[in-house]
């Protein structure tokens, strides 16, 4: 982390679990333990159909409400579609895009991440920007260049101006859901390089100032090892960010400094 030229985020990923009742237990629950968080920002991304629940709900704990999707057309014949201004008439601040889940059950490519992120950024919200490679990719030996490529794809067209509003959640595909997280030194690695090609892109100024999230079974045991590199700037948690103890310790790790 490096509060000083950027911020800290700590963001859940629900998935597709929750109820709506479940969302207001949850809240409910983080009310009771939650301490005023000064030291980062705190959001939970939710599915959609809990987004008004979760917006009332989460006021309390001051948990800020992000979506897991967004489609890139602003309006039209694309029946169970959400668009930007759909979410953030809703009040949506941040939008998780391309998140290896959407890349290999739906069809999402390095251009409709594109298109994603321009309309999330047009709409006035924040993307998540989710990039990482597989293990194969990884013995390969092509993950630089793999990473590389989706963080320029992403940020094709995107200006300096509103490229301060992107996040990029480096997530090794391998580490996602299964328990095995990479390890702090194989995390700061890649976030070093995402900053790199940032800073090729954009210049030092704008590269320092960019949030570059770990995600990959971040958990209370690993997140302040995680949480103290120099370029990993928060974290975007899915299991762990369903239960409310384990997802305050990760919030209470960000404090580190
Ligand atoms: C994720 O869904 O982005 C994620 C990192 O999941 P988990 O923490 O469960 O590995």
């Amino acid at each position: 982390m490096n509060r000083r030229y950027r911020k800290t985020i700590i963001a859940g990923n629900w998935k597709m679990n929750m109820t709506a009742t479940e969302t207001k237990k949850f809240a409910e629950d983080m009310k009771k333990i939650m301490p005023r968080v000064k030291w980062c920002e705190v959001v939970i991304c939710v599915p959609a159909c809990n987004i008004s629940t979760a917006m009332k709900a989460f006021k309390e704990p001051r948990i800020i409400v992000g979506a897991e999707n967004v489609y890139f057309e602003p309006s039209g014949a694309f029946t169970g579609e959400m668009s930007a201004a759909m979410l953030a008439d809703l009040g949506v601040k941040y939008v998780i895009v391309g998140h290896s889940e959407r890349r290999q059950y739906f069809c999402e490519t390095d251009q409709t991440v594109n298109k994603k992120v321009h309309a999330v950024l047009d709409a006035g919200m924040n993307p998540i920007i989710c990039v990482g490679e597989s293990l194969e990719q990884r013995e390969t030996g092509i993950t630089d260049d793999l990473i590389a490529m989706q963080v320029k794809s992403a940020l094709f067209n995107v200006s300096a101006e509103k490229l301060r509003r992107c996040v990029i959640a480096y997530e090794p595909i391998w580490a996602i859901g299964t328990g095995k997280t990479a390890t702090s030194e194989q995390a700061a690695e890649v976030c070093r390089n995402i900053r790199g090609v940032i800073r090729n892109l954009y210049g030092a100024r704008v590269a320092r100032g960019v949030t570059i999230q770990y995600g990959g079974s971040m958990n209370p045991k690993n997140a302040a090892e995680l949480l103290a590199q120099a370029d990993i700037d928060g974290g975007l948690i899915g299991g762990a960010s369903l239960k409310p103890e384990q997802f305050l310790d990760i919030i209470n790790a960000a404090n580190g400094e």
